[in-house]
């Protein structure tokens, strides 16, 4: 019997991959949620914005779980992990035995620390109820104020704006995505943004929120006071690692797992959002909050618990669409000392160098290029910066 808690993209593909790889056994699926798995990136994009629908989100058609005989446990939360006795406890008492058990209980959205933050028409975007919402607020138009120029932050921001309202982005660093792309790349997204008519305010640390049981104002520390009719923290996400400490598993920035998404305990494994991995290629641990991870990183945890020799050692892999940007990101900038431009305007392909290897790439509305660039970052040789940057040089070779 192979347990697995958290019933979202990375659970759900780790089912899958269980099945696919001939086992028989029980497998249950618990979910907190009362969806089936589904994939989270529509909610901020088109799912949001009204262009496409919710059936295309799931993971799995519905009847997926019964013709594969996964019982799928929905709006049912794990409470505990017994491990002494090898059982996982749910919120109804019940208690499902496993020989091995999967942690993907992803991520949730860090609550906003300000004076204000239990106002009404204070909103996070985590699940389909919170894009559902955001839309409902979104189509009455008015002031909506993003805390917050991460990913999702900038996302929503761009959908609040498509749909007609006037946006305001309030972020502490001196550019949006200061801290995942630097400050260069940072002011192209900014740049985007005041395009599209966002109002960014950078630099600028809120203070508190104000309001008569509704939101009305997000209030800087500077004393100006922004009208808002909805207001969006965008502020990250917090791994939900309670019921792995709770069990004594060893915790990092998320829950620490070897290069085969292994625990401190053998017989648990954890994938997604929740779990920090050692990843070879980078040689260190990292806990990614992309899509990718949760997508690859379920069925290698699948075939790990069936004792399969697997390692997750793939590049960190990211996407996003924001007004006119289409971008997808491979790598990881830390450490960078060079940034190499390859190409102009909105269609470029940004390199990050470390002692002259590439670390990472940005391909921005430059297509089929993702292959080449992780190649690069995959080889770690050291590369002509001058070659790197001239369009007419192959990029694979
Ligand atoms: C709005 C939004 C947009 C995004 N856009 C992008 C994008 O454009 N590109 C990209 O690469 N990534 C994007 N991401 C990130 C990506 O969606 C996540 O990395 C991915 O969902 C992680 O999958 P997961 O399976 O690890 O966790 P989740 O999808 O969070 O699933 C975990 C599930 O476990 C459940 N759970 C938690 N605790 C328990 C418990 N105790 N018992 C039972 N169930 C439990 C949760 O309710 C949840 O349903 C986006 C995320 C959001 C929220």
């Amino acid at each position: 019997m192979f347990v697995i808690i958290g019933a979202g993209l990375a659970g759900a593909k780790a089912a899958a991959a269980l099945r696919e790889e001939g086992y028989r056994g029980g497998v249950t699926l618990i979910g907190a949620e009362h969806e089936r798995p589904y994939e989270r990136p529509p909610l901020s994009k088109g799912y949001l914005q009204g262009s496409s629908e919710l059936e295309k989100v799931y993971v799995h058609p519905e009847g997926w779980y019964r013709d594969n005989d996964v019982d799928l446990r929905l709006g049912t939360a794990a409470t505990a992990i017994d491990r002494p006795s090898r059982e996982v406890v749910l919120g109804t008492g019940e208690r499902v035995a496993y020989e091995k058990l999967l942690i993907a209980t992803g991520a949730t959205p860090r609550p906003l620390p300000f004076e204000g933050a239990d106002l009404d028409g204070v909103h996070y975007l985590r699940t389909v109820a919170d894009s559902q919402a955001l839309k409902a607020a979104f189509a009455h138009g008015g002031n909506v104020v993003v805390i917050g120029g991460g990913w999702i932050g900038l996302e929503t921001a761009a959908a609040a704006r498509k749909a007609g309202c006037d946006v305001t982005v309030v972020e502490p660093e001196p550019t949006p995505l200061h801290r995942t792309l630097g400050a260069e790349m940072g002011e192209v997204f900014a740049g985007v943004h005041r395009r599209n008519g966002v109002d960014l305010r950078l630099g600028a640390k809120v203070a508190r929120l104000a309001g008569d049981g509704h939101v009305r104002e997000v209030v800087l520390e500077s004393g100006e006071a922004i009208a808002a009719d909805e207001v969006i923290g965008g502020i990250g996400a917090a791994p939900n690692v309670e019921l792995a400490r709770d069990a004594g598993l060893e915790i990092g920035s998320g829950i620490l797992v070897d290069a085969a998404l292994r625990s401190s305990d053998p017989d648990i494994h954890a994938a997604g959002d929740v779990a920090e991995a050692f990843n070879p290629l980078l040689n260190r641990r990292i806990r990614v909050e992309h899509w990718a991870n949760a997508l690859n990183q379920g069925p290698v945890a699948a075939k790990a618990m069936l004792g399969q020799d697997v390692v997750y050692d793939r590049v960190p892999y990211f996407y996003t669409d924001q007004f006119e940007i289409g971008m997808e990101f491979s790598g990881d900038i830390a450490g960078a000392d060079d940034l190499v431009i390859r190409g102009s305007d909105l269609e470029f392909i940004a390199f990050w160098l470390r002692e002259g290897r590439v670390i990472a790439g940005m391909n921005v509305n430059v297509w089929d290029v993702v292959g080449d660039i992780q190649k690069l970052i995959r080889n770690g040789e050291t590369v002509d910066p001058k070659r790197l940057a001239d369009p007419e040089t192959p990029l694979a070779g």
